[in-house]
């Protein structure tokens, strides 16, 4: 209002008929303000005052331009490139987005190329499948997930910090994108013969049509199935327990949490009846059920003590890990930091405690002193690790003169399976020198497309070389230039995997990194590692897409909290 004012002003006090001081003043303020005057109203000489500096008064003297003219020009300023920053980021956004929603034209399936199948579509298979040049080949790929789950961001899905859609992407977006057309089929892979080179796969959905089982001949094959949840032989976990590593997972975990929660606030509920259902028990001290016991802290602070204030006090949250702390791979004074801030918040961490039985709504747990006790719980999830899966075991059992390790497939320095001509393994699946982490299996996924562009570059070559020779008026050095490509297409390099850190959010807004730095090691815990946690999770997730939606969902929970309704 107040600007307005004086922008209506303006053209008044610019008059040149007002007094010396007025004079002064009134082109000052005609620099400040955008509206521009009448010509008849200004001055001849104020139409010369070259632009932001003050105009020369009638006595001569030069004007530095004043308080107005200049915060006005700062705006100015600070407004265009504001407009462009915008603009620039709009555009580029929307074009990304319309690329990457507008697939191109793809080769068809060419018979001469040969057939490369892959199976899995996790971390492995699909950094592989992002950074695989497919001109060279006939790719199939085979899952029973027709889509990539971000998993580090899985724990956040259990409570509704992110929606589940969010941190996961077809399969199809991916291969759309590739030069030659890529086959996918939901289904899952039964058998693999290593020495036919054929896999076996059906579709196990609960929609299926006569096609029954299909065997497919290979002539490479890019194994990456992953693991299956680890129980120890325990009895009554895959009944009782609910695992956190699919999507299903997550959402089962969500709608069970709540079914306790609501449970507890049942009229005439008896009170031990609601201790019992409120108390959530996590068994694995790792960084997944460490992040979820903190997500799920976090639902209890923020939501659970708005909307459920009659039960919310009774909830309960206890960690069991056997071994003397949780979080092995990080480095002691984050494990300490991580276990003083779970003491904090009332988070119970019961460590060289081992789960003996799991019964409906009891674990029988051994404690450090070797005591047997009960723990009656609500919700029990259990994130103890991974174990081979059944068409794994197979594999080994047919090759099992080189596949000695129970803990997964042995692959050599180039990720090519110990026994299987043709076949490489990344990821979970695989027993190596490295932890089972995605990081890993991403790394492993690209290293391998590497090794594909050289062994298509090699087929290229071949062909090449043999037409040259062929040739009457090929020259020697023209075949001596394509043997050298050649020989430089054969020779690899073996994997190396390099280290990016170790990160875990640990609830309440606060997170641990480890991460290494000039040659050493940083640790770090806190609200700073946590806005680092974030970063480094929206610029590893897989797509504008996926970024785009959890931004939103963060933003979401931050002004409407998150949404306690059961599905
Ligand atoms: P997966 O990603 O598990 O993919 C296996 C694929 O194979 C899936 O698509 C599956 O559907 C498919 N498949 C299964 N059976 C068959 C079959 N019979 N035939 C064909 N396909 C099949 N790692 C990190 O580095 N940082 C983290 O923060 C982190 N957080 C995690 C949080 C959670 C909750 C979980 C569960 C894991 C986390 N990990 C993390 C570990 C990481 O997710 C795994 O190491 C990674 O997924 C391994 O990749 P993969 O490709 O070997 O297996
Ligand atoms: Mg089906």
């Amino acid at each position: 209002m107040a600007l307005r004012q004086l922008a209506r002003a303006q053209p008044l006090l610019a008059r040149p008929i007002l007094a010396p001081r007025s004079a002064i003043v009134a082109p000052r303020l005609a620099a400040s303000f955008t509206s521009t005057p009448r010509r008849s109203d200004v001055p001849p000489q104020a139409y010369q005052t070259p632009p932001g500096q003050g105009p020369i008064p009638p006595n001569g003297t030069k004007v530095k331009p004043g308080f107005f003219a200049r915060t006005g020009k700062f705006f100015r300023t600070f407004g265009r490139v504001t407009l462009v920053v915008v603009l620039t980021t709009t555009g580029a956004f929307l074009y990304v987005t319309q690329t990457q929603n507008s697939p191109p034209n793809q080769l068809p399936a060419d018979k001469e190329k040969p057939t490369l199948v892959v199976l899995g579509s996790g971390w492995g298979a699909t950094s592989f499948l992002k950074s695989l040049d497919t001109e060279e080949f006939n790719v199939v790929v085979i899952s029973p997930r027709n889509y990539f789950l971000f998993t580090p961001l899985l724990p956040s899905v259990t409570v509704g910090t992110l929606e589940p859609r969010s941190i996961i992407q077809p399969t199809r977006y991916i291969t759309r994108h590739k030069k030659r057309k890529v086959d996918v089929y939901e289904a899952e892979a039964q058998e693999v013969d290593p020495v036919k080179k054929t896999v076996t796969f059906q579709d196990l959905s609960d929609i299926r049509g006569a096609a029954g089982s299909v065997t497919i001949p290979y002539d490479y094959l890019v194994y990456a199935v992953g693991c299956e949840n680890q129980t120890f032989g325990i009895k009554g976990v895959t009944e009782h327990a609910c695992f956190l590593k699919e999507l299903s997972d997550a959402d089962k975990i969500r709608t069970k949490l709540m079914d306790c929660i609501e449970t507890a606030a049942f009229r005439d509920q008896p009170q031990d009846e609601i201790d019992r259902l409120m108390h959530m028990v996590v068994v694995g001290g790792g960084p997944t059920g460490v992040e979820y016991a903190g997500e799920l802290h976090d639902f209890l602070i923020d939501d659970l003590k708005k909307w459920y204030p009659e039960v919310a006090d009774r909830l309960r949250i206890t960690l069991i890990e056997a071994l003397p702390n949780v979080l092995p791979a990080f480095s002691k004074q984050l494990i300490q930091y991580t276990e003083s801030t779970f003491a904090e918040n009332k988070i119970d961490v019961l460590t060289r405690t081992m789960v003996k039985d799991v019964k409906n709504t009891s674990v029988v747990v051994q404690d450090a002193n070797k005591q047997m006790r009960e723990i009656p719980y609500g919700l029990l999830v259990w994130a103890t690790g991974n174990t081979s899966r059944q068409i794994t075991r197979d594999l080994m059992n047919k090759l099992s003169a080189v596949q000695t390790q129970r803990r997964g497939l042995l692959v050599d320095d180039y990720l090519s399976l110990l026994g299987g001509e043709g076949v490489y393994a990344i990821g979970d699946c695989t027993a190596t020198s490295y932890a089972p982490t995605a990081q890993v299996a991403s790394q492993q996924g690209i290293y391998l497309a590497g090794i594909f562009q050289k062994l298509g570059q090699k087929a290229k070559l071949e062909r090449q070389l043999a037409q040259l020779r062929a040739a009457t008026n090929a020259s020697p050095e023209e075949i001596e230039a394509t043997v050298k490509k050649l020989n430089r297409a054969a020779k690899l390099t073996p994997f190396h995997y390099s280290h990016q850190g170790s990160l875990a959010y640990i609830g309440s807004e606060k997170a641990i990194a480890d991460l290494p730095l000039f040659n050493g090691n940083v640790a770090s815990g806190g609200g700073a590692a946590m806005l680092f946690w974030r970063s480094a999770y929206i610029s590893t997730l897989y797509s504008v897409r996926n970024r785009t939606l959890v931004l939103a969902d963060w933003l979401k929970v931050k002004i409407f909290g998150r949404d306690v309704s059961r599905e």
